[in-house]
This record gives C-alpha cells, structure tokens and sequence, in this order.
C-alpha cells in the first residue's frame, strides 16, 4: 500500500495538541496517542474469473487498545493509503473514547475498486484478507467492520472465514454482520441515525422549526440516506443530495423516500417522486459536489470522503452549522476557519459514532448469544448520542472552543485517565 498523502495523518493528529490544553492529562498520554501501536500490511493474491492471478494490497491498523480491543471499519477503495487508514483508526481511537464505549481504535483497507470484481472475486478478496490478518484480529483483540464500499455481505464472508480458520463460530470477531448471521437489528441505520439524533439535540439548543431549515447533503451512501430519510420525516427541508457522480438541488425541498427508492432501483440520483413504484421526475438543478458544499443552506452534511472542505473553499461555506458523518472532511486549517466565522461544526467523532455504537451492542449481544428488539437498539443508542452530544456541548460551552476541541477533549480525557491508570512517572517516580 502507498504512502502517499503523509499530511492526512500528521493533520489528523495535530487535533489532540490543541484539546491537550483543555483535557488535564499526563503529557505521556499524549505521546502514546501520537503513534498507531501496529501496522500490518499484506498483499492478497486472488484467482480472477478469467484464471488470471492478481495480487491485492491491505492494511490493517491497530492504533491504541487502552480503553479495550481495537475497533473500526474495513474499506475498499481504490486511493485508499497507508497514511489515510492510520489516520482513520486514529479518528477511531477518539470516536469509542467521545461515545464511552470500551474499545480503542483500528482500521483497515484494501486498494481496490470493488465495482470492477465480480461478486465471486469479490469474494475470493475478502476472505484471502482474513486469511492474511487472522492472527491479528479477534472478538477481544481487534473487531473489523464496514466503511466505504464494504457491506453486511461482506462481513458475513469475513466472520464465515475467520471461524474456519479458528474451527469455532465466532460472530464477535467482526460488527455489521447480515441479521441471520448474528448482525444487530438497527445497525444498518445506526450511522445516519447517530447524527440525527444530535441534530435533534441542536433543534432543542436552537429551537429550530425544522420546516424552516434547509439541508444540503454530500455523498448519498448508506448514513446520507438513512440521515436524509429520517430528518425529511420531522420535516426538515432536504434541498440538496449527491453521490460521487453529482448531485441536485431544489430549493422546495426534495420526498427522500423517492430519491431512496430510485438510487436503489437504478442505482442512480434522480430528482423524482414517486407513488408506490411510478416515479416521475421532478424540476431540480444538476449541481456539482463543490457547488453543494457552497449552497446557501442552514446545515450542511459531508458523508462522503474526507478532505473536502479545505483552504481553498472553506471561505465559500454559507451553511452556519455542519455535521460530519464522514470520516475527516475538513481539514485542521479550515476548521480553524469555520470556528472563527461562527459556524458550528458537529465533529465527524462525535456526529458518525452511531455506527461504532451499534457494532458494539452487536458485539455485547454476540458475546451474550442474546439479541435485543429493534426499540431498545435505538433506546441505548439515543441515550448515548443525547448524553455524549451533552457532555461535549457544555465542554465547548465552558472553554468558549470549538465543538471539535471539546470533542478531542473529552476524548483524550477518558483516554488520558485509561493510560494513567497503568501510572505515568509522575507516579513512578514517587516510588
Ligand atoms: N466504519 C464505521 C466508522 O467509521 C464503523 C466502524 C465500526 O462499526 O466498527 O465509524
């Protein structure tokens, strides 16, 4: 896997030397936090359809298990980089820490472009991958799950594999599993959701009338549509969706449920509307995925890569709130420039911490060989959201920083108080 790209990692990080100030921990915690405890990396042949060998290259990072086993998703992309999967299971290290679930951080990835395999090959991959990290990961040493362009199917191949390798059914080796394999109900929603309920919690800061506010959202993958769908239904005005192709824009307000059932019906955005299975389509501009970004909306929502507000548009940003459900769109300098205009920025670690939230009922009702009803998935999982979006509001609050300062915050300080609970030299030096 390459290295291109070092500053991804090396920006991702620079988040912790500002919320240092603010979080009271040992200096050596934070030292431990600047480097991934493992990095493996392996390369994956796989027997294509035609009888052709190709040789795929994957990661898997273990970035910091303090606070419990290591813990994040697996992507397949074709750009995905060392420096970018150590930069993610960074942000996964934070995220567990923001929510109080009892895990470290990890991530994984693997270059490739799984549009272009067959389903068969797709197959061959993911379980060659599991073949090469077996060793390194399990339900008490490190938990993979999806990310982009990895899938419930996927994970299924990946837990059928790894318990052929151990000879033992071991379903809480891997979350986001399919529900008959041992999947939790209400973890495929559990991103999107996750991020609507702190918008809920901001509607009651605001006292938003959510008829009145308008939304524009990047990227219309599993959270964007499940975000989407469940904000349209409290009546917010969803005026803007996108997907890697472009996007579309109408100023009145799109019927999600409609853009959700022809993206999956032809695996395209359409501005249509539809009753039952007839659609028809409906006016909208076709816009750019730069130009969503600078609509003139009340809040904005990146779900899809990272990096996309940078220096060179961060000035162009109208939307006075931003809510990050995808991994690191902005970049720490121009983060530093929304705060000091103003604008309110839901942390990516605070805002898509659903998903992880819902992999870890999944894994605690693996390990229990229970499984809980749909209602109490979504019961725990406001809980957590209403209560963490509470604590990292009223840190902002007190410092007079940026939700995501108070986000790192509160992060490093559970973190912190985990690694000086094993002693720092303060303490050893007292002995
Ligand atoms: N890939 C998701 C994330 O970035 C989910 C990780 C998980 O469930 O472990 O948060």
């Amino acid at each position: 896997m390459s290295e291109s790209n070092g500053s991804i990692f090396e920006d991702a990080i620079k988040r912790l030397d500002k919320a240092f100030e603010y979080a009271n921990i040992d200096p050596e915690a934070l030292e431990k936090l600047k480097y991934p405890k493992a990095v493996f990396q392996v390369s994956i042949p796989v027997r294509m359809d035609d009888g052709s060998l190709r040789v795929f290259q994957g990661a898997r990072v273990r970035y910091n298990d303090t606070r419990g086993p290591t813990k994040g998703g697996i992507r397949y992309h074709p750009d995905v980089n060392i420096e970018e999967v150590k930069a993610l299971a960074f942000w996964m290290t934070c995220k567990c820490a923001v929510v109080g679930i009892p895990y470290g951080g990890g991530k994984g990835g693997i270059v490739v472009n799984p549009k272009e395999l067959s389903k068969l090959e797709l197959e061959r991959l993911s379980r060659g991958f599991i073949q090469q990290i077996a060793d390194f990961i399990g339900p008490e040493t490190d938990i993979p799950a999806p990310d982009v362009y990895t899938n419930a199917m996927i994970m299924g191949w990946m837990m059928d594999e790894y318990s052929k390798i151990k000879r033992q059914h071991t379903p809480a080796v891997i979350t986001g599993k399919p529900i008959p394999l041992g999947g939790s109900l209400g973890r495929d929603d559990a991103t999107g959701r996750g991020a609507y309920y702190c918008i809920k919690q901001l509607e009651k800061h605001r006292q938003w009338k959510p008829s009145e506010i308008t939304v524009a959202i990047q990227g219309f993958g599993n959270a964007g549509q499940h975000f989407a769908r469940l904000m349209h239904k409290d009546g917010y005005k969803i005026v803007a969706v996108s997907d890697s192709r472009g996007g579309i824009y109408n100023a009145t307000g799109f019927d999600v449920p409609s853009l959700i059932h022809a993206k999956n019906e032809t695996r395209q955005l359409k501005a249509v509307y539809c009753e039952g299975s007839v659609c028809e389509a409906v006016p909208a501009d076709t816009i750019t995925n730069a130009e969503l970004l600078e609509l003139d909306v009340d809040i904005l929502v990146p779900a899809a890569m990272e990096n996309q507000i940078t220096e060179e548009n961060v000035s162009r940003i109208k939307a006075g709130v931003l809510c990050e459900i995808a991994n690191g769109p902005t970049t720490s300098t121009a983060d530093e420039i929304l705060a000091a205009a103003g604008k309110l920025v839901i942390p990516d670690i605070l805002a898509n911490a659903g998903g992880v939230t819902v992999s870890y009922f999944e894994w605690v009702q693996n390990k229990a060989g229970y499984y809980w009803p749909v209602e109490e998935v979504h019961q725990k999982l406001e809980t957590i959201m209403t209560r963490e979006f509470g604590a990292v509001y009223a840190i902002m609050e007190q410092h007079k920083i940026s939700m995501r300062t108070a986000a790192y915050t509160h992060a490093l300080t559970r973190i912190g108080e985990a690694i000086a609970s094993q002693g720092t030299s303060t303490y050893f030096a007292k002995a």
